[in-house]
């Protein structure tokens, strides 16, 4: 009897057919019941026996009828976990890189075509050579241009104090001092300086440096370097314009600007109306800057360049916000 009557509880499908099986099996008249009615039929020694095993039986069947319908039930219930194998996949949060990272790595490719290493260096740096080594003394004008984080560095020494590197140019010096010419690299890093923000300033940011030395190195190969590089991030059909500026640890000093790739040179909201985007400063190498590593400045000349990662960013992206980039609002940095 257990044994049909499991096998039948499990062909059971719906309600009614629990229903008929519990009268068949459990019921007033079923199998089971008609067994323990007729225990008293039974001789003594047999009663207790069949009727031990009668009860046992009949705990076991409510507990599997209970079962069945418990299953049946959540079969049916919407919420019950079903496999179609049919639904397309769910696609998962895949990350990406930050648009100042991606402009770092195009902006570094673009010079490693070009035969330039990159090479990185400190956050925190020494006063000698954030200052110092770049032909900007105490008491030099460009010093206060740089409102610097100074830390409380426990013993100011021949480097003199320590601070946060306000510009990526100490690596020049960094360079220099541990290898000869010739020297081709490109150092990105961040920078920081003691700015109130808005929308074009930030008080930390990212710089690319690049600097080259050797003997016979001029003007006319910075020009070329920089105008290619110009082509390779800002199309190939980009001209270039060099005027006349000043930065202490170069003499002469020039601004590259690149013709406006949104107007074309007619005048538009990115280039102020000019037609021309200012994109880098750059320059020959000073003298000073050279002979201060020990290099031997009637041998070996060079150029220096540096540029503002996320202004290059924004140039290419047309974003009009410098802060957009530290906030952290992934609606604007899963669109790059
Ligand atoms: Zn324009």
């Amino acid at each position: 009897m257990r044994a049909s009557a499991l096998a039948e509880l499990g062909q059971a499908s719906d309600g009614g057919e629990l229903d008929a099986w519990r009268v068949k099996y459990l019921g007033r008249k079923g199998q089971l019941t008609a067994i323990l009615r007729g225990l008293s039929s039974l001789p003594v020694e047999e009663r207790r026996t069949v009727g031990a095993a009668a009860n046992q039986l009949r705990g076991a069947l409510e507990e599997q009828l209970q079962a069945r319908t418990d299953e049946l039930r959540n079969a049916s219930s919407p919420k019950a976990e079903r496999l179609d194998v049919t639904l397309p996949g769910r696609r998962g949060n895949r990350g990406g890189l930050h648009p100042v990272t991606q402009t770092i790595r195009d902006i570094t490719d673009a010079f490693a075509a070009m035969g330039f290493q990159t090479v990185e260096g400190p956050d925190v740096e020494w006063e000698q050579y954030n200052f110092d080594a770049l032909n900007i003394p105490p008491g030099h004008p460009a010093r206060d241009m740089q409102d610097t984080f100074w830390l409380d560095a426990p013993e100011s020494d021949a480097n003199g104090s320590m601070l946060l590197k306000t510009q990526t140019s100490p690596m020049q010096i960094r360079m220099m001092e541990k290898t000869e010419p010739p020297i081709r690299i490109v150092s990105p890093g961040r920078c920081f300086r003691h700015e109130a923000t808005d929308a074009t300033h930030e008080w930390q940011f990212f710089q690319v440096e690049v600097l080259a030395v050797d003997e016979g190195i001029s003007f006319a190969d910075m020009k070329g370097t920089l105008y290619e590089f110009a082509r390779r991030i800002f199309g190939p059909d980009r001209r270039v314009r060099f005027r006349v500026d000043f930065f202490p640890f170069v003499e002469p000093g020039a601004e590259m600007a690149i013709d406006c790739f949104r107007c074309g040179g007619d005048g538009c909201r990115t280039c102020s109306g000019s037609g021309w985007i200012e994109i880098m400063g750059a320059g020959m190498v000073h003298p000073k800057v050279l002979e201060g590593v020990g290099y031997d400045s009637e041998k070996y000349t060079g150029f220096a360049a540096g540029m503002g990662v996320e202004r290059i960013a924004m140039l290419r992206h047309g974003i009009d916000d410098v802060r957009l980039f530290a906030a952290g609002d992934l609606r604007f940095l899963s669109q790059f």
